[in-house]
């Protein structure tokens, strides 16, 4: 078994700087080369966004994402989209498969559910590839962050999503109270019964390599109730977390109002190595540093 699993990362936050310019060089495009150097944060999503722009640059990127990373094994996540009216979701997700192939030990992918973009059908069709690909894909993830905009995937078809996954050979992996917003704690709640209702109807069933929960940093009692009767692994991105200011340097993280005990199921994921300068070795001294776990079993998390 692998020692360090990096098991909450995103395809195209996580390139190195030096595949981005090169994209940018070569399609001559001066303005992202300028934004690379000075682009904030949620500008230089914009700009990784526009320049992965083929199901090629996803193959690269893919390969580039895995080689570059200090993890012994990855999981990498990404929101497949239509490039173009003829280049279709499973285009991407073939390119995306093209670059895990080459590293097969190393790692594997998620295909991700964008709660803002994917209604029902797009969900669906979404899972079906991963399904197609299942030696290489292991899992989905439900993300999308967007504190203005409207959630298509919400309420009873969320949880239709949700039980979907977990009924099939997938991992699900669920962004979760990542912002302090009602709407938010309304699909936590959502969340958390569907997975409690489905582990109470699959006794036998380990959460444990099925099910992990991203960030839960905003969460009410009981929801975090039903993460401790389950021992639901929660995914911690100390750099993240660090620049959302919900865990300053010093402080107690959330994730210790939720599990206190050395072995709780707390993994350590790095999010967007590019966005926020940081590679895994960082990310597990910032953890080792501040928070009370013991992080050498974070494998057992995996999917793949
Ligand atoms: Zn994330």
């Amino acid at each position: 078994m692998n020692k360090h699993c990096d098991l909450h990362l995103h395809l195209g936050g996580s390139i190195s700087k030096d595949l981005l310019v090169e994209f940018a060089k070569s399609d001559n495009n001066k303005k992202a080369l300028d934004d690379i150097e000075v682009a904030d944060v949620l500008q230089l999503f914009k700009v990784v966004h526009n320049l992965i722009n083929s199901p090629k640059r996803i193959e690269v990127s893919t390969e580039n994402v895995i080689h570059i990373s200090t993890a012994d094994y990855l999981e990498i996540r990404t929101t497949p989209r239509n490039f173009s009216s003829t280049i279709s979701l499973r285009h991407y997700v073939e390119a995306f498969v093209s670059g895990l192939q080459k590293y097969p030990e190393k790692a594997k992918g998620l295909l991700s559910i964008d709660r803002y973009k994917h209604d029902i059908e797009n969900a669906q069709e979404i899972i079906a590839l991963a399904l197609k690909f299942s030696d290489y894909i292991v899992g989905i993830d439900i993300s999308g962050i967007n504190p203005t905009g409207t959630r298509v995937l919400q309420g009873e078809g969320l949880k239709s999503v949700i039980e979907t996954v977990l009924d099939s050979s997938l991992g699900l992996a669920i962004h979760i109270g990542e912002l302090n917003l009602e709407k938010e704690r309304i699909d936590s709640t959502i969340t958390l019964n569907a997975i409690d209702q489905w582990v109470e109807r699959n006794q036998k069933i380990e959460c444990a390599g099925k099910v992990r929960l991203g960030h839960a940093l905003f969460l009410e009692e009981e929801h975090k109730r039903i993460i401790r009767k389950h021992q639901l692994p929660i995914e911690v991105c100390p750099s993240c977390h660090r620049y959302i200011g919900s865990w300053s340097k010093g402080q107690k993280h959330p994730v210790q109002e939720i599990y206190t005990d050395k072995e709780s199921p707390v993994v350590i994921g790095t999010d967007d190595t590019l966005i926020f300068s940081t590679n895994f070795k960082r990310e597990m001294e910032l953890a080792r540093e501040g928070l009370p776990y013991n992080l050498e079993k974070a494998c057992n998390y995996r999917f793949g």
